[in-house]
Parts: structure tokens; sequence; C-alpha cells
């Protein structure tokens, strides 16, 4: 759906900025966008995005439910463009990166588990999350420095 039906259904004012922190989703290849990604993907030679525009651009549209955020165990908050659709992550410690992942196997496992969680727990459960931690391929190769310092859990 273009993004600005979207923004019509959600019942928000297109603006600027509201498309432009969409359009960083559009434009990077990664799913998953902190703050400072988006706001350095929106500075142009002639405009200049303060971070807060950014900030209430993705606060707007995560209660639009057009993205989703996420605060990992890392504590910064990371975006994607909300697709209704579950999966997992895998989250570089050094460079905190965040990718999506999909295995079926687990999938089936866990939804069983969450089942017999439910029936235990009495909870109505309504979505789960699993989240990996560890260090991407990049900052595995020991030639590449690692963007930033190792976070400790
Ligand atoms: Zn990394
Ligand atoms: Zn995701």
């Amino acid at each position: 759906m273009p993004f600005v039906e979207q923004l019509h259904r959600a019942r928000l004012k297109v603006t600027g900025p509201r498309l432009k922190v969409l359009q960083a989703f559009e434009d990077h290849a990664e799913q998953h966008l902190g703050v400072e990604d988006v706001h350095k993907s929106m500075q142009t030679p002639k405009e200049r995005a303060s971070l807060a525009t950014v900030y209430r651009a993705l606060n707007q549209l995560t209660s639009a439910g057009i993205l989703r955020r996420h605060v990992f165990a890392l504590g910064h908050p990371v975006y994607e463009i909300e697709t209704g659709e579950e999966h997992h992550h895998l989250v570089c410690v050094t460079c905190l990166r965040v990718d999506a992942y999909q295995d079926e196997l687990l999938k089936e496992t866990v939804d069983e588990r969450r089942r017999k969680v439910a029936s235990t727990s009495g909870y109505a459960i309504a979505r789960h999350e699993l989240t990996l931690y560890g260090q991407c391929p990049r900052c595995r190769t020991p030639a590449k420095k690692p963007g930033r310092a190792t976070v400790g859990l």
C-alpha cells in the first residue's frame, strides 16, 4: 500500500517528515532501523531534519500501527514497517544491527509450546518474540573494525 494511503487510513495528515521517515525504510536494504539510521537517511544538502522531528514522526507512525517499535536488551529502540507477520530477530551486540529470521521448525515448536504455556498459565497469548543475541558476520571478521564497542549483556 502506498505510504500516502497508509497515512490516510491511519487518519494521519500527510506531512513531509512522516513520508520521509517511511521512505527511509524503503530506501534501506535492512528492515530494522534505529533513530540515527532514519535521521541520517533524511538529511539532504537542502534539508536537515532535526532529531526531535524524527522522534516525533517515528512515535506517531508507531502509535498509528504503521511502524513497529522494538526495544531489545541493548536498550535502544529499533523500528520496522508493521507487516502483521511474526518473525524473530537476531541482534548483533557489537554493531547493534538487527536482522529478521524465519525458521519453520522453530515456529512449529514455539507455536506448540505457546499453546502449552497458554493452557497452564491461563493467559490468552497475543504474540511472542524470540531474540537471539550475538555477533553478525561482519563483526566476526577480524579484518573489519567493529563499529561500536561490544555491549555487555
Ligand atoms: Zn555486527
Ligand atoms: Zn523485525
